[in-house]
């Protein structure tokens, strides 16, 4: 196995599935199945999850609610989406434990470095909610960060596109995908990984990223046995 210890970014549009808005089972079970073929393999486990299919604070900026107040929203946007997850993945008879970046003592326990790696050495899937529990972050950054303190060996960042390309492959036809790239040449090239918050966190950490396509059943579980698939950034 190439990595033992994973941090997985799943946006909460991916959700959505086929629908609108909000979150569709379908999609739930199939993200479930796949990472529990990797939690099979003896794998540590961290996700983080976005909450873009229920609520943004940029979003809502423009609609008139305060910046700060629409990020609070967002990330207890990201919480339900992490609840959600949670009980999926529980139901498949995975062992979890979600931990937030805002106290939310009834729901789940706060993020605390130490025990977020005793969990994951004690074979506990943890998902991270409500981001870093700061407005004007992301997901991206969250997921940056917190794979940097528990040490992972790697961010798998899911999307709905299998890699990175030259240009934007559902707009440009002729856009060719990078099988490989350096943090610098992604920088160069203004290509659209993560904000520039998150990436520069794992630039300056060494930590690589791996962008692929998490809808493609197989592909988290191959990637994890060191397969090629999907675009890795490193240094
Ligand atoms: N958010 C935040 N701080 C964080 C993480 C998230 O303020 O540390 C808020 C922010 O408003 C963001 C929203 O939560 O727009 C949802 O997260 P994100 O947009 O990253 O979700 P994704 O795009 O991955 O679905």
């Amino acid at each position: 196995m190439k990595y033992k210890r994973i941090l997985l970014k799943l946006s909460g549009e991916a959700l959505m599935g086929d629908k609108n808005y909000g979150i569709d089972p379908n999609r739930l079970q199939q993200y479930t199945a796949e990472i529990k073929k990797v939690k099979d393999m003896g794998v540590e486990i961290a996700i983080v999850i976005g909450g873009g299919n229920i609520f943004r604070g940029v979003q809502a900026e423009k609609s008139g609610i305060d910046r700060v107040q629409g990020d609070y929203m967002g990330m207890l946007a990201t919480l339900i989406n992490a609840m959600a997850l949670q009980s999926a993945l529980e139901q498949a008879g995975l062992y979890t434990r979600l931990m937030s970046g805002i106290k939310v003592e009834s729901v789940c326990e706060p993020f605390i470095r130490r025990r977020a790696i005793r969990h994951l050495e004690k074979g506990r899937i943890v998902i991270f909610g409500a981001g870093i529990g700061n407005p004007y972050f992301t997901t991206d950054s969250t997921a940056s960060l917190r794979a940097i303190e528990i040490e992972a060996d790697v961010v798998l960042k899911g999307t709905r596109v299998d890699g990175v390309y030259t240009a934007d492959p559902e707009k440009d036809k002729s856009a060719t995908k990078y099988q490989t790239i350096s943090f610098h040449e992604v920088y160069e090239k203004n290509l659209n990984v993560m904000d520039m918050t998150a990436f520069t966190l794992c630039q300056e950490n060494n930590l690589p990223i791996i962008v692929f396509d998490m809808n493609k059943a197989g592909n988290l579980s191959k990637l994890v046995e060191g397969e090629k698939v999907g675009t890795l950034i490193t240094s």
